[in-house]
């Protein structure tokens, strides 16, 4: 009796698991001898620019590669790179322009009174906005939860800034003139990459100036009354983006 109860919190922590985030299916291995080549892994470089550069699915170079943490990936390391021919120059990240977030966030919406914006993470290793929607939908909560979400190089750049369908279609969640701001990865676990950081502070800026929010109405997820999370969990630099905001409106 005590083993079948065992079992079955085994296999409920398992289903959680997989509905939490993106989860990583395990493929079958190739079979045959496999063609490709050796990338060696240099500065600034992540698993997603080499992914999309070489044209391969990520998971391919995951599997291929045995890697259980597809946001670490060191100078010097050989990846197999299943299907290439040649090694090619890698792209590197480079800090958002201010100009583009304006861009992505578009004109002043009229009609819209944002008044705060909460912050998020994933609590998953990786993801974008695309899986999130999938899983958020599969959880019935209508779909992409995220105004924006900010990729941390596994399946979006690393400080990309994917725009919801929430913020196109100016909607809210279940907190009105609440933004929803994620980005992807678990801050019980991670830091919150420096592409990450440069790009929250330039997207908040655009929607504080745009829309008047006060710095007191920016907060964690687990700030507001009631919620009982440990989200965006505690290696969140919170202190420091209320500090870099301090002094940007003192300038
Ligand atoms: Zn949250």
């Amino acid at each position: 009796m005590k083993k079948f109860t065992f079992k079955k919190i085994i296999i409920a922590l398992f289903l959680i698991f997989v509905a939490a985030g993106c989860a990583t299916v395990p493929r079958q291995p190739h079979t045959g001898s496999p063609q490709g080549i050796y990338h060696i892994v240099e500065s600034g470089q992540t698993l997603y620019r080499i992914a999309k550069t070489y044209n391969v699915d990520i998971q391919e170079i995951v599997w291929a590669n045995r890697i259980t943490d597809s946001t670490q990936v060191v100078v010097g390391q050989q990846l197999f790179i299943p299907g290439a021919k040649l090694p090619l120059p890698i792209e590197i990240y480079r800090p958002i322009m201010q100009e583009r977030v304006e861009k992505l966030v578009g004109p002043k919406h009229q009609f819209s009174r944002w008044s705060y914006i909460t912050l998020h993470h994933s609590a998953t290793i990786e993801g974008n906005a695309e899986c999130f929607d999938r899983d958020h939908r599969i959880r019935q909560m209508g779909g992409l939860f995220y105004h924006f979400v900010i990729g941390n190089g596994t399946l979006s750049g690393d400080g990309e800034i994917e725009v919801g369908w929430r913020w196109s279609e100016q909607k809210e969640v279940n907190r009105p003139l609440d933004i929803q701001i994620c980005l992807v990865g678990n801050f019980n676990k991670q830091e919150v990459s420096n592409a990450q950081f440069d790009s929250l502070v330039k997207l908040i800026n655009v929607l504080q100036k745009q829309y008047n929010i006060p710095l007191d109405n920016i907060r964690k997820h687990k700030d507001i009354e009631g919620k009982v999370t440990e989200c965006p969990g505690d290696n969140f630099p919170f202190y420091k983006l209320l500090t870099d905001f301090r002094n940007i409106a003192r300038q």
